[in-house]
């Protein structure tokens, strides 16, 4: 199936300068650094690592929030970073984001039904009384009622502003929606709504996703396959199945190894990584991940790794050593067949 979304060497570097009146360029910040990967219709793509790895950025440069410094966007074969910004809306019309913190990107002087009217009037989709019945419907879709128009997004929760959020988004029909964080900021059982929420959507209107999310067992339940980063770049990316049962990339491992396991009887290898992340302002050389990793030889410490495909599930990782790296026992989630499969790397790499 061809890409609806398809993102190559995507590159955001930010000038870093000092001065007050001259403003002499000092260092980059490599927030996002070439990185690649394709969402097919209908299907979720998580972006998941720790805080500062470039994930929102990520997320931002695909809608043209934030400009990015190389690299393609194509959306549907058009030339996303091409388009003149005229352009722009009718982008805007097909892909949407929804932000983690719903009251802040919520206009606090709007009502409901203002907020909700503002992309309806825009890419001109209904005026008058359908506006009314369109309104009616967004909000029944998210789950609030048509009486909720005429009030302020102080007046709701958490989660009913996220659900605001959510119609907002929806009312210009897009095809993709960029969900940053979106259910970061909620307690555990609205977050559960939510999620249960945007699953629904996505299977009545064959939506697509890029999820952010720094919470992995969320990842677990929406993604169909997931993309872990590193200080900019892609470390791993792979069908979501596949990556929790048998992650390939040491920091793959670290991060499922800290995932809390809901069986107090099960055991499971806790891998801690030394020392904090790196600064993106100078990121180590080679392998960034070098510095933490503790598999890494001198090769890592000269020569980056490429991301390349593993196995036979079109997984890709960036790891020289990906091949003689066993993952850890990540009990209940080595199911059959990786359990299987997980055995016979043990024994390859033993022997
Ligand atoms: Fe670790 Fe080396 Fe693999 Fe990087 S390339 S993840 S440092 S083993």
């Amino acid at each position: 199936m061809s890409a609806l979304l398809s993102v190559e060497g995507l590159t955001k570097h930010f000038p870093v300068t000092r001065g007050v009146v001259f403003q002499s360029k000092v260092g980059m910040v490599r927030a996002v650094d070439g990185i690649s990967f394709d969402v097919a219709p209908g299907e979720t793509l998580a972006l998941v690592g720790e805080s500062g790895c470039g994930k929102s950025t990520t997320g931002r440069m695909i809608l043209r929030l934030l400009e990015a410094s190389a690299g393609t966007i194509r959306f549907e074969g058009k030339d996303v970073r091409a388009l003149p910004r005229g352009a722009l809306r009718d982008l805007r019309r097909d892909m949407q984001i929804i932000f983690q913190d719903p009251y802040a990107s919520l206009n606090p002087r709007l009502t409901v039904g203002q907020a909700l009217a503002e992309p309806l009037r825009l890419h001109k989709l209904a005026s008058g009384e359908k506006l009314r019945l369109r309104i009616d419907e967004l909000l029944t879709e998210v789950g609030l009622s048509a009486w909720h128009t005429l009030r302020y997004p102080h007046e709701f929760s958490g989660g009913q502003r996220q659900r605001i959020g959510i119609a907002r988004a929806l009312a210009s029909e897009p095809k993709l929606i960029v969900c940053d964080e979106p259910v970061s900021a909620l307690d555990v059982s609205i977050q559960a709504q939510v999620i249960n929420l945007l699953q629904d959507l996505k299977r009545r209107r064959s939506l697509s996703y890029i999820f952010i999310a720094h919470d992995l067992a969320v990842v677990r339940h929406i993604a169909d396959r997931v993309a872990v980063m590193y200080l900019g770049k892609i470390v791993e990316l792979a069908p979501k199945r596949r990556l929790f049962a048998l992650p390939r990339h040491p920091y793959t491992q670290a991060l499922l190894s800290a995932v809390p396991v809901p069986d107090p009887t099960a055991r499971r290898a806790r891998i801690r990584l030394a020392g904090d992340v790196p600064s993106p302002l100078n990121p180590p050389s080679g392998c960034r991940f070098h510095t933490r990793c503790i598999h890494a030889r001198d090769l890592c410490k000269v020569e980056e790794p490429p991301l390349r495909v593993i196995g036979d599930e079109g997984a890709q990782v960036a790891c020289h050593f990906a091949e003689q790296i066993v993952p850890p026992d990540l009990v209940p989630e080595n199911e059959p067949p990786y359990a299987a499969r997980l055995a016979a790397l043990r024994k390859h790499v033993a022997a």
